[in-house]
């Protein structure tokens, strides 16, 4: 039986804390399903969001929360998969499920779609939250709900990232690594399990670069410094063959950029604005491609999952942290003094 009703942090206006609020318990529809949140991983992404630097919500008040996991508290008519207990991770890029994009496999692309927590639907900071439907639920085996949480978005976007970017690397070239918070320290796993390459890894605080070599990076640098480029073309004079940017900024896509080989890769998933300015032979090289790398789709997050699960993939420095902490939490994302990921536990 579900409650009458439940709390939820909702974001009322760009810039303003979170608020706790009174909700009732959606209650799951033909299809539907409502899940008991365990875990909702706090992400960058909300960061952006609740301060408004991309200010694309359609409405508000809204529960934000994409990187969600708990337990199947009640499923509507015709839900054929799950039933009440299971413990499952919740697919967060819901599609129309009709177009090119989600019939091939890609709803993360959908130009339609309503992804959890960044849309019409509200999201996993709240102690009950509504999945559509029973397909975005993938059922866990061993892993703990409040450890699978940051898999559906902090390890699945760089598991498309790099997964993606595999033909363009090399074992003669380096990796590059910009950004190691949530998806950064994801990626330097990732990149472990699935790639042959050493890895360089690029942040502006020693605390995370670290975390970084106890990853398993093989060299890290502090990009404050004036001579990054110089220290990669040092590592690597042939420059990376991949240069992974979770961070977004002018400054560190002009690194990415500027430390990638001829046909070799930049992809940019993180998302804080900035526009790269590029010279063609001064700036960077030829044949160099680039994508925005976008979320993940259910067949990666199904990878990902089967991968944490058999204990190939570990998690990063979870922080499990009370709804009542959610502003502090926000906070502290933007100071950088979250070692790895922050899990918020409704
Ligand atoms: P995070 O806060 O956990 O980590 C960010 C890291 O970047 C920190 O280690 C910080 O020290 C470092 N950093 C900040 N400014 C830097 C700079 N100028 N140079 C080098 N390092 C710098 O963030 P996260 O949750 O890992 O998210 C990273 C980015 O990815 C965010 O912009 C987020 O919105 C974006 N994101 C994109 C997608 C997508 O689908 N494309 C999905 C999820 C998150
Ligand atoms: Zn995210």
């Amino acid at each position: 039986m579900l409650p009458a009703t439940m709390r939820a942090a909702r974001l009322h206006e760009y810039g303003k804390p979170l608020l706790i609020d009174e909700l009732a318990v959606p209650r799951p529809g033909a299809g539907e399903v409502v899940i008991r949140v365990r875990g909702a991983g706090f992400c960058h992404s909300d960061a952006h969001v609740i301060g408004g630097d991309i200010p694309f919500l359609p409405c508000m008040p809204l529960t934000l929360g994409h990187e969600n996991a708990g337990e199947v508290a009640a499923v509507g008519a015709g839900v054929r998969t799950v039933k009440d207990g299971d413990a499952v991770a919740v697919y967060g890029g819901w599609g129309d499920g009709v177009c090119d994009y989600c019939v091939s496999g890609d709803e993360n692309l959908c130009m339609q779609a309503q992804w959890v927590g960044l849309s019409n639907y509200d999201g996993g900071y709240a102690e009950f939250l509504l999945v559509p439907h029973e397909r975005y639920l993938v059922k866990l085996k061993r892993l703990d709900p409040q450890v699978a949480a940051p898999l559906t978005d902090a390890a699945l976007t760089p598991y498309r990232a790099i997964k993606r970017a595999l033909p363009a690397m090399s074992p003669d070239y380096p990796a590059l690594v910009i950004g190691a918070g949530g998806l950064g320290q994801f990626a330097i796993k990732l990149l472990r399990l699935l790639g042959g390459s050493e890895i360089i890894v690029a942040d502006i605080a020693d605390d995370k670069l670290a975390t970084a070599r106890e990853l398993g990076a093989q060299h890290t640098i502090n990009s404050r410094d004036t001579a990054a480029l110089e220290k990669i073309r040092d590592i690597s004079p042939g420059g990376v063959a991949a240069a992974f940017d979770f961070v977004g900024v002018e400054t560190t896509l002009a690194l990415a950029f500027g430390a990638t080989r001829r046909l070799g890769r930049v992809v940019q998933v993180g998302l804080a604005g900035g526009a790269a300015a590029l010279t063609p032979l001064f700036s960077w090289q030829p044949e160099v491609s680039y994508s925005v790398s976008y979320w993940g789709n259910l067949r990666e997050l199904r990878e990902v999952l089967a991968m944490a699960d058999d204990g190939r993939l570990t998690p990063i420095a979870l922080e499990l942290a009370p709804l009542d902490d959610i502003n502090d939490v926000y906070d502290r994302l933007r100071k950088g003094d979250i070692k790895g990921r922050a899990v918020i536990t409704p």
